[in-house]
């Protein structure tokens, strides 16, 4: 069977076997890439028409207790300096991102004892009572299943936690020992089970990563059915032990992107500041492969260069006025107008 047959295959039934996803993924060509491209956009035009939502991101801290090998926040990194905004500043950047048309909130945080359950869920309520027409999305990582219920009852709506890998190998490949995919799926599972809008994805290009287990992380989403994928390229931070590895390839993000907007054709599926940093296009590249969300920052401009996750992050205008302003200008370019409505619930169980 040809490449353009499997992907069609894919779209028919929103599964493959593991070796034609993983053949898929080994030997595709620019040509099944722009295929994958055309019915993902195809897909998605269909779905979300020429709105494109804007979530604002929120950089709550960059203080991490964990030690992932590919992430410039790890713990073992002493050259970052550290950050952690207080309530009253993120609810700050939330009134500017409302002013500004934002009805989503992305409050994003890594691993901080300091952020403890009590700090994050009285930050959430205050989000909530202030800001009752938008959309709390959280991504605080691995937390207990009592935490993540807290946050739900306090009035979050949807969680982001990538799986980063689906093969158990590859994650101890990535990740020191304490640090398990045993877990993170255990995560994920409460999170659905509680009832978030839950989001899972992976990094395309991490060292050791193969077809196979591509293809692994594809029928992981198929399975589980998050109502939000997020994919986005690895990049190389020069404070961690992959440091010298090569950056995902901006392609393979793009035609991973299109496997998934073919494979669930209602999530959403936001466009990753990893992309926008590995392509000058790269956030229009994205949409035109399949995604429906842009992600504008709303952290204050001092503390965002300080989430370092990989070397030159990148982000947009001098401040969140101006940053939002170029993306509308840009994502017009393309055809697109920001929606300022918190978004559709699509399914509020996944
Ligand atoms: N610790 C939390 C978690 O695990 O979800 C939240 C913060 S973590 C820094 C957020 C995301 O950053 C991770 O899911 C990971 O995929 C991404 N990330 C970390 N290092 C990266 C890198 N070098 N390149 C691209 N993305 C990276």
């Amino acid at each position: 069977m040809s490449n353009i047959e499997l992907i069609d295959r894919l779209a028919a039934d929103g599964v493959l076997a593991e070796e034609d996803l993983e053949v898929l993924l080994a030997t595709y060509t620019a040509a099944d890439r722009d295929y994958a491209a055309s019915l993902a956009y195809r897909i998605a035009r269909g779905r979300f028409g020429t709105n494109l939502h804007a979530w604002g991101v929120i950089d709550i801290t960059n203080n991490c207790s964990k030690d992932c090998f590919y992430c410039g926040l790890c713990r073992s990194n002493e050259a970052l300096e550290r950050y952690r905004l207080s309530t009253e500043e993120v609810l700050a950047c939330c009134s500017e991102g409302h002013r500004l048309g934002i009805r989503t909130f992305v409050l994003q945080a890594a691993e901080d004892p300091d952020f403890g359950d009590d700090v994050a869920d009285d930050l959430i309520w205050r989000v909530r009572k202030g800001f009752p027409d938008s959309a709390i999305a959280l991504s605080f990582g691995e937390r207990s299943r009592a935490a993540y219920q807290r946050y739900f009852d306090a009035g979050a709506d949807r969680y982001l936690l990538r799986h980063e890998t689906a093969d158990a190998d590859h994650y101890a490949q990535l990740h020191p020992r304490r640090s398990t995919l045993a877990n993170r799926i255990r995560c994920l599972e409460d999170l659905k089970s509680i009832g978030f809008e839950t989001g899972s994805g992976m990094l395309v290009g991490t060292p050791f990563q193969t077809p196979l287990r591509l293809a692994r992380d594809l029928l992981f989403l198929a399975d589980f059915d998050p109502a939000l994928v997020t994919v986005g390229p690895f990049l190389p931070a020069s404070t961690t032990k992959f440091a010298e590895a090569p950056a995902g390839s901006v392609e393979k993000t793009l035609f991973v992107l299109s496997l998934v907007r073919i494979i669930l054709p209602n999530a959403d599926l936001p466009v990753m500041t990893s992309i926008a940093t590995a392509h000058p296009r790269g956030r229009e590249m994205a949409v035109m492969a399949g995604a429906n969300i842009v992600m504008p920052n709303l952290t204050p401009p001092a503390e965002r260069a300080k989430y370092a996750l990989y070397d030159g992050r990148v982000t947009l205008g001098a401040d969140a006025a101006d940053g939002l302003e170029i993306l509308r200008r840009r994502m017009d370019a393309i055809g697109y107008t920001l929606a300022s409505d918190r978004g559709e619930h699509r399914r509020r169980s996944g």
